[in-house]
């Protein structure tokens, strides 16, 4: 008897130091916030990936919602905040195609689309809590391009520049926020790059670094800048988010952060 409940208490511990974890809480003045109706639909039902879907996630709507809040409430302080965007329905599909996942639409009404051979990939070995893990991962990347504030007078999505590197990297910086990369510097989920312009996952764990060791609120005040400041950039975001001094400038974090890390 002892020593299965010896064993029960390894197993749970076990649990707790997996990368494939339970997922981070609600706060309690979230809970009750609505963030937006999802319409689940699978155009794809015949398909491998939309049957180990449904099995893992056997009620796809309560999912998506309550992983929207674990976003929103990473985006913003609380429900209050004036500059939650409102949604009024997320679609949410399944779908045969080559690739991962795509957010598409804008303002209240948003789609997401997700791959079922994506899923299938996800899935070799069997491995449940790893789709899961994946899955929700993904799922806090494109649910932050349906919440994030989107920044001015900076360019566009499409010419790769600050603007871009805003939108993907705080959606990598929420995703590994709310525990679905590896939240180990030294980990093989951190891409190695000389500059932050990369995006996405190089950009995220340094945004990501920044709210560890500079201030526990950073990726929220670092989204409100987008409508704070009238024409955005990384180095006036960031100085404006910190402190006006030149130690706060981007390529001095930047600096800063890879010494810190061990990179330089
Ligand atoms: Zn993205």
């Amino acid at each position: 008897m002892l020593l299965l409940a010896l064993f029960a208490v390894g197993a749970q511990a076990q649990l707790k130091n997996n990368k494939y974890h339970e997922p981070i809480k609600v706060a309690k003045k979230w809970k009750k916030y609505n963030p937006g109706d999802v319409i689940f639909r699978d155009e794809s039902p015949e398909s491998g990936g939309s049957k180990i879907f449904h099995n893992i996630i056997p009620e796809p709507t309560p999912y998506i919602q309550e992983n929207a809040l674990r976003v929103l409430q990473t985006l913003y302080r609380s429900p209050k905040d004036k500059n939650v965007p409102k949604l009024n329905r997320i679609i949410y599909t399944l779908k045969e195609y080559d690739g991962v996942s795509e957010k598409y639409g804008h303002g209240d009404h948003v789609g997401i689309r997700y791959s079922t051979k994506w899923i299938e990939r996800s899935f070799a070995g069997n491995d449940t809590m790893k789709l899961d893990y994946e899955t929700r991962g993904v799922l806090y990347h494109e649910l932050t391009h349906a919440y994030q504030l989107e920044p001015k007078n900076c360019g566009e999505y499409s010419d790769g520049g600050e603007y871009w590197c805003f939108i993907e990297g705080m959606a990598d910086a929420v995703r590994l926020a709310c525990g679905c990369f590896e939240q180990d510097f030294q980990s093989k989920d951190r891409p190695r790059a000389e500059t932050w312009r990369k995006g996405y996952r190089v950009a995220g764990y340094f945004l990501w670094w920044i709210q560890q060791t500079k201030d526990k609120n950073f990726l929220r005040k670092f989204n409100r800048s987008a409508a704070e400041l009238d024409t955005w950039s990384w180095d006036a975001a960031m100085k404006h988010v910190l402190g006006d001094k030149p130690e706060n400038g981007v390529e001095a974090l930047w600096e800063e952060y890879r010494k810190a890390i061990g990179e330089k």
